[in-house]
């Protein structure tokens, strides 16, 4: 599942409102999108990779992080 798929969703879902079960359930996807590509980074710093493929994941890492900043800003009404 890809970072930008699920910050899409979320999008979407925010505009019909969403449950804070969905809410939560998405923080989790995120969150575990997050964790996947920190480890991603850290195989990748093993090896010769390309910077520039350490450097998107390091963008998705980033993306989440912000999208995880704003579930949790989220405001029951
Ligand atoms: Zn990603």
């Amino acid at each position: 599942m890809s970072c930008s798929s699920v910050k899409h969703r979320f999008e979407t879902e925010k505009q019909k409102g969403l449950s804070f079960l969905r809410a939560m359930e998405l923080y989790q996807e995120v969150e575990g999108s997050v964790a996947a590509h920190k480890m991603e980074i850290g195989e990748l710093q093993h090896t010769n990779a390309d910077p520039e493929q350490i450097r998107h994941l390091q963008e998705h890492i980033t993306d989440g992080e912000k999208l995880l900043q704003e579930i949790k800003s989220l405001h029951l009404h």
